[in-house]
């Protein structure tokens, strides 16, 4: 399977800025071992979109409502994003959740809605800090599994240690490997042949100095890359690092 590496540009990123990574990324594309997604604000997806026809990079959203439309100032639909050029949508991710409130039921609502638009979902799931001085996160990540995901989810899982992201901590290269073994596991138990194939990527302080050794362990499908996804030479070294 073809890893992915994608970029989560956050609350950060303006229309020339999209436009220069649209250049880079065009170049560097056809070298690369994965597939690269960018998921911009939601601001910046039609212009990201249209610089990137032709290519074989993919743009998505951070995030769409459970409704497919409706009175929700301020909301936009998935339906919008796919309008706008998206092929996936992140969904879940734990700034949305602790942010927002966002649930395992509410995420689940929004990858059925997602999936009737036409995008792919990127379900994240993670323990905190806390949670993982307890010694609870295989249970934490299990629980958010079960709960986040539909029956016949054929989206792409991301696991994200909440105390990694943005930290410049990561987990041992064993504790990435030991997650992603449980999360394979409990997808192909609930999925079946989809869930040994469904991509699971790594997310969490990926930069291009530990790209290689967390991208090529066992069942890391990809990167989910925050920071060091708003620069074109960094978000590239750490795509190079997938090896094919
Ligand atoms: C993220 O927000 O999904 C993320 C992984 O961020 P960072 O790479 O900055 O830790």
């Amino acid at each position: 399977m073809r890893g992915l590496v994608a970029g989560n540009w956050k609350m950060n990123g303006d229309t020339a800025g999209a436009l220069q990574m649209a250049v880079a990324v065009r170049e560097a594309a056809p070298a690369l071992a994965c597939d690269l997604l960018i998921c911009p604000p939601a601001t910046l997806l039609h212009t990201l979109a249209n610089a990137l026809v032709g290519t074989t990079v993919a743009v998505g959203g951070q995030d769409c409502h459970a409704n497919a439309k409706g009175a929700h100032t301020g909301d936009i639909s998935a339906a919008m994003l796919h309008d706008a050029g998206a092929g996936w949508v992140i969904l879940g991710h734990s700034e949305r959740r602790a942010d927002h409130g966002e649930t395992d039921a509410l995420v689940r609502a929004k990858t059925v809605t997602a999936t009737s638009a036409g995008l792919s979902a990127i379900v994240c799931v993670g323990e905190t800090e806390s949670q993982r001085v307890a010694g609870e996160q295989i249970a934490v990540v299990g629980a958010q599994l079960a709960g986040s995901l539909q029956d016949g989810f054929e989206g792409v899982i991301a696991y994200e240690p909440v105390w990694a992201i943005g930290t410049g901590r990561t987990p041992t290269e064993a504790d990435v490997a030991a997650m992603h073994a449980f999360i394979r596991g409990q997808l192909t138990q609930r999925f079946g042949a989809a869930g040994s194939a469904m991509r699971i990527l790594y997310g969490g302080s990926v930069k291009p100095s530990n790209a290689a050794a967390l991208l090529n362990l066992p069942e890391v499908g990809g990167a989910l890359v925050g920071g060091a996804s708003l620069q074109a030479a960094d978000f590239l070294a750490i795509a190079s690092a997938v090896r094919g």
